[in-house]
């Protein structure tokens, strides 16, 4: 039925190519297009000999629109499922702005130069998707995506108003390695080590990093320490839903895990500006990437669950109600599936969703949307379907 172009061999666009080739019957033509094509080919290899399913590849500067553009033109996909890193997610809106083509990411832009991250800059494209009667699906990975889509599920069947949303991520996972990051390291150190930040009562509060932190309960995992941190879903849920006084993210992390964060940032290998070594320009956290575990290569050896949710309390029918909807997924059954681990799975599984709903028309209109903004339902059962079931209970204890 569609041809779909995906950017980005890492381990998310792994587990992208995966799903959609066990949907051939929707993505008819698939292309897989990254910086080192040497890179797609392993993927296609290893797909084809899973499903038999023939993956087209090729090298793209992402960064460069004029490239993109003509990559586009000439296989004329539908669809482009942005998998690169955040830094590409306007070169790529604009290539598909000048080729005609619809778009979809799970990570909003960020400047290379500024730890930062906003969705100001990809909702500034609104009016030109409109005006060309393309879609933009911003955030369609687990969280940002899955979160903000329980979100919208939640508002839909069990709340006239919610009022507190805490959004739990929880790695309960082992990889038997002293550090590794689950996702891209540059991008996950940037934005772990951020000052922390929720809406409160119509404004956001900023804290210092990782300064708050509370024991939680998970299902079926049990008490894990879990720290405040801004996340870009926060941004987008208290703009479509403003009954919400109180959005907040939490994430787990284990105190091995936070003592090499501070190491690596107490020397300086956190730092993403230029320095001069040798006689060459290096960025300290770039070259810190390149020596860490690859998260692509960490499945492996990893045992354990996710186990990420939103916790909401409000009103239903003028009677104070709370709502708690996770999935919990599996390390081992993640890289049993795709050979990658359950960080880029549950990442990935909701992209290829996405770009089902909005193939199969489930999902549409001409603009910039967030997930939240389409109806979850069809979105869940697909989301169930292809690896992430979910469970929720009404009015248990949310120990908020
Ligand atoms: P990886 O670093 O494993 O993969 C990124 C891929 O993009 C690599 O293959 C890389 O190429 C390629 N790439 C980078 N720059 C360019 C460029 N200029 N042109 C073409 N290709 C490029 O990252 P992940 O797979 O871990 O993450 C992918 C995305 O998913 C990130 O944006 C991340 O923020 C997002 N994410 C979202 C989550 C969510 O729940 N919403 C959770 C986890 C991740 P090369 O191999 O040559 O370096």
């Amino acid at each position: 039925m569609s041809k779909v172009i995906v950017i980005g061999a890492g381990g998310v666009g792994t587990v992208v190519v995966h799903k959609l080739a066990q949907n051939a019957t929707v993505f008819t033509e698939i292309l897989l297009a990254s910086r080192t094509k040497s890179k797609c080919g392993a993927i296609a290899a290893d797909v084809k000999k899973r499903y038999n399913v023939e993956i087209k590849t090729a090298a793209v500067d992402a960064d460069n629109v004029p490239e993109l553009v003509k990559l586009f033109n000439e296989f004329q996909p539908k669809l482009v499922i942005n998998v690169a890193l955040p830094y590409q997610d306007l070169t790529i809106m604009t290539a598909c702005l000048e080729s005609g083509v619809n778009y979809l990411d799970t990570a909003n832009y960020e400047p290379k130069d500024k730890a930062h991250f906003e969705y100001s800059w990809q909702w500034a494209y609104q009016e030109k998707f409109k005006k060309a009667g393309l879609t933009a699906i911003l955030g369609c990975g687990f969280d940002p995506g899955v979160t903000s889509v329980f979100t919208a599920f939640a508002a839909k069947h069990y709340f006239d108003e919610m009022h507190y949303l805490d959004i739990v991520d929880c790695n309960a996972g082992n990889h038997g390695k002293a550090f590794a990051t689950n996702f891209n390291p540059e991008i996950n150190i940037r934005e772990i080590t951020q000052e922390g930040k929720f809406w409160e009562n119509g404004q956001w509060h900023t804290t210092l990093p990782l300064s708050i932190h509370k024991e939680l309960n998970y299902p079926e995992i049990g008490a894990k320490d879990s720290y405040l941190l801004y996340h870009e879903e926060l941004e987008s849920l208290v703009k479509n839903f403003p009954t919400l006084k109180r959005a907040r993210f939490w994430m787990t992390f284990g105190q091995e895990y936070l003592t090499h964060l501070r190491v690596i940032q107490n020397i300086g290998m956190s730092r993403i500006d230029e320095i001069e070594y040798n006689g060459q320009k290096i960025v300290p956290i770039q070259f810190l990437k390149a020596v860490l575990p690859n998260p692509q290569e960490l499945g492996e050896n990893y045992t354990g669950w996710t186990s990420i949710g939103c916790r909401i309390r409000g009103v239903k029918e003028g009677k104070p109600t709370t709502f708690y909807i996770y999935n919990n997924c599996s390390h081992e059954a993640a890289f049993h599936e795709t050979g990658t681990q359950a960080v880029s799975y549950t990442t990935g599984v909701p992209a290829m969703t996405g770009a089902y709903m909005f193939l199969t028309g489930k999902w549409s209109g001409a603009g910039v949307y967030n997930v939240e903004q389409f109806d979850p339902d069809p979105f869940l059962e697909k989301l169930a379907q292809s690896g992430l079931p979910y469970k929720f209970e009404v009015n248990g204890d949310l120990e908020f």
